[in-house]
């Protein structure tokens, strides 16, 4: 068997694994150190009640003839469908049928997967820096090209930086898929209506699809923010929208999230035919896709009760609090920042325009705090770093403590 060549062109991911070993070292090397884990994108508060309760009665469930649930749907069970399409959607004045909800696994799952659904030619956009799994993924699917200098020859980058606020804007060459994310990982930043609405307009004009990775949306208190891009007049005819349960419930380790693809939402066959994504996304589960497990979903149905949603509140709403101290903290002393106020994530900028892995060796070492380097998320980040809101918020404050105490003084 020949195998897929495009896994060979993939460097090693060493980010996450260069941080852990970094931190490993420090920490052997200095015993009774206590570092505290500034860089954690996992969430740390346990599964809100609501949801444990459903899930224990999903198992009861499973143990009688009468309510014993086998295969499921590939596409989800109607009750949680119904219960986003309601919650998320109509509750807020935006249309969405059930039959237009999948329940996946994940956003990451759906992310990655999508691809199976346009050509293999497709010139693919993404933000520099971004979430490393939309470049990974093309890549894997052929759509890379050559890597050269850190950049796939094929892709067209959305260049992010301090000028444009960190937010991806529509570039002048032609794309076909075009993943945005809002709330921005690692950037912490939220696309306004009018900066989607110029997004919604570039796809429209290119016969192009956004694939809108809304994964942060339970973090956005601003009212004027959108959650949703079908909350853009015209998103409807262009964009998918995949979120997830992860960060808003603490579904890390359950694992579920949903993907939105509109009836009006077409590509375009060889032959030039307008053909619906939603029926080529909805063949593509049925096909690959054992669905979500019904225990999961009644847990995550759950998540939209009142007792849920209010739950859901004071979760996100208790790294919220976290990532506002830390945005607070580093502008005192003296640190640009972008993010943390819609977004559980904080951008840092390096003062002294030192590296984000030398910013990384000085929290480290000086201030004993770890953090994410910037560069790990695409070229455009070097020079910065991402802290989280996701640690406890007795280690947040200590961790605010030390930055204030160290920068402070050296200023
Ligand atoms: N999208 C973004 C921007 C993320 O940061 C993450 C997880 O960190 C995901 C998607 C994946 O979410 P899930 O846990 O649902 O696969």
């Amino acid at each position: 068997m020949r195998i897929n060549d495009n896994f060979e062109k993939l460097p090693e991911s060493y980010l996450f694994s260069t941080v852990a070993s970094k931190l490993r070292e420090y920490r052997e090397s200095h015993p009774g150190v206590d570092v505290i884990r500034m860089d954690i994108g996992d969430v740390t508060l346990p599964i809100p009640q609501a949801s444990i309760k459903a899930m224990h009665r999903a198992v009861d469930d499973m143990a009688e003839k009468t309510s014993f649930h086998g295969y499921g749907p590939e596409q989800g069970y109607d009750f949680l469908r119904n219960a986003i399409a309601v919650n998320a959607y109509a509750q807020r004045g935006i249309e969405i049928t059930t039959d237009e909800i999948f329940i996946s696994d994940g956003a990451k799952s759906d992310l990655g997967n999508l691809g199976d659904i346009y050509a293999e030619g497709s010139v693919v956009a993404v933000a520099n820096p971004g979430y490393p799994v939309y470049v990974d993924s093309n890549v894997i699917d052929g759509r890379g090209g050559t890597l050269v200098d850190g950049k796939w020859s094929n892709f067209v980058y959305l260049e992010c930086n301090e000028e444009n606020g960190f937010k991806p804007v529509p570039p002048a060459e032609h794309a076909d898929v075009i993943f945005l994310c809002s709330p921005a990982n690692p950037t912490g930043v939220t696309f306004t209506k009018a900066e989607l609405k110029a997004w919604v307009n570039y796809a429209l004009a290119n016969n192009a699809v956004i694939i809108y990775d809304s994964a942060y949306c339970a973090y956005i208190t601003d009212p004027e923010l959108p959650h949703s891009i079908y909350e853009v007049e015209g998103a409807r005819e262009c964009a998918i929208e995949v979120r997830s349960f992860s960060k808003t419930a603490g579904f890390t380790g359950l694992r579920c999230g949903y993907t939105v693809v509109p009836a009006s939402v077409c590509g375009f066959d060889e032959a030039g035919n307008k053909v619906s994504l939603r029926k080529l996304w909805l063949r593509r589960q049925t096909t690959k896709f054992n669905g979500a497990s019904y225990v999961i979903q009644r847990g995550a149905e759950a998540l939209y009760t009142s007792d849920g949603k209010i739950q859901v509140r004071e979760n996100v709403g208790y790294y919220l609090e976290n990532a506002r101290l830390i945005r607070e903290t580093m502008s005192k002393a003296g640190f640009t920042v972008f993010g943390g106020d819609n977004s559980p994530y904080i951008w840092v900028k390096s003062p002294d325009g030192e590296s984000s892995w030398d910013l990384f060796d000085k929290l480290l070492h000086e201030v004993n705090i770890s953090c994410t380097p910037g560069v790990g998320f695409g070229s455009a980040g070097e020079g910065y770093i991402r802290l989280t809101g996701f640690n406890s918020k007795s280690n947040t404050e200590e961790a605010m403590r030390r930055i204030i105490g160290f920068f402070a003084d050296k200023a």
